[in-house]
């Protein structure tokens, strides 16, 4: 089974097609192609509808754009195949790589990925962003996620099916890929040059391709937040001890008053209070809290 995700590839879907199949009838007689139109909305499914008479073809179609992740989960679950190959719909992903892809699997990897050879096609942005994506997620990973590997691959059914029990719902494949384990053998590709249109993966996208990636597979961000939550509670208290210190010299007499923001259901101001008693307790001065504050949270003094 090769599966075939297409988002608004009407320009270069036809002619993939072509070369695919014409390579997996060479290979052998038992194919299927499953092409998962991830919610075009270009002339993709026009595109698609004579190849569905031919014996082999098969398509899906979501019912919107759910990107390529989804569209590559939609696409596994359909393949019935003892192999199944994942290959973009743009022509980058070139046909004379599975022969030596099912070579790597007859000689009994479970897994053949491909690592491309050259990223010199991308921007330099795009290679320092995709350098970086890698160091921080693998950054103390017990599974690091190969760099340079990426969704063209070869899985037994046995990666299939245990791919399909991965409970994840928001979906980052490169990492499951990784996450499952598996005999995997990697054999190196020269990208061809998309064959026509333009990369579907705009920056936006691709940052949120590796959140998704981040979150899941590392607890970098999570320590970066724990880091944070721990220097801002260091800071307030930093805080507190120079508003004492001042109001100890100036106003040693007065009550000091806190002056906090209204917050619906009074959470703010009812911390705040039990801030003020704590304070009151191991000054030994007067602590107010004042909320009918405005925008602004003042921390001040009765002058
Ligand atoms: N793709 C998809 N859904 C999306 C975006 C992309 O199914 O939301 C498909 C796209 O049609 C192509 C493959 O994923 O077959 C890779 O996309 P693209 O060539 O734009 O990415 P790049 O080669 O730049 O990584
Ligand atoms: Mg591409």
């Amino acid at each position: 089974s090769v599966v075939v995700p297409a988002f608004n590839e009407a320009s270069s879907l036809h002619q993939f097609l072509v070369a695919l199949t014409a390579a997996l009838a060479k290979l052998t007689d038992r194919w299927e192609v499953i092409v998962v139109d991830d919610g075009s909305t270009d002339a993709t499914p026009q595109v698609l509808q004579p190849w569905l008479q031919q014996a082999g073809v098969r398509a899906l179609r979501l019912s919107r754009n759910f990107g390529k992740e989804a569209a590559l989960t939609a696409g596994l679950d359909h393949a019935e195949g003892d192999v199944v190959v994942l290959m973009d719909a743009d022509g980058q992903h070139p046909v004379q790589m599975l022969a030596p892809m099912l070579d790597a699997w007859r000689e009994g990897a479970d897994m053949v990925g491909t690592v491309r050879q050259s990223r010199k096609d991308e921007s330099l942005l795009k290679r320092a962003g995709t350098r970086l994506f890698y160091r921080l997620t693998n950054a103390g990973s017990p599974v690091p996620i190969p760099e340079g590997a990426g969704d063209f691959r070869l899985m037994d059914r046995r990666v299939v099916e245990a791919l399909q029990a991965l409970p994840e719902r928001n979906r980052f494949m490169k990492g499951l890929y990784a996450w499952v384990g598996f005999e995997t053998r990697f054999l190196p590709y020269t990208p061809t040059p998309r064959s026509a249109g333009r990369s579907r993966f705009s920056l936006r996208r691709l940052l949120r391709l590796a959140f998704t990636g981040l979150t899941a597979f590392s607890n970098f961000p999570l320590r970066v937040w724990s880091g944070l939550g721990a220097l801002i509670a260091l800071l307030a208290l930093a805080c507190l001890a120079d508003v004492h210190a001042q109001t100890a010299q100036t106003y040693p007499s007065k009550p000091i008053r806190f002056i906090v923001p209204y917050a619906p259901g009074g959470s703010t101001s009812q911390v705040a209070r039990l801030v003020a008693a704590k304070l009151t307790e191991s000054w030994g001065q007067q602590v107010l809290v004042d909320n009918r504050g405005g925008a602004n949270t003042v921390i001040g003094t009765d002058a």
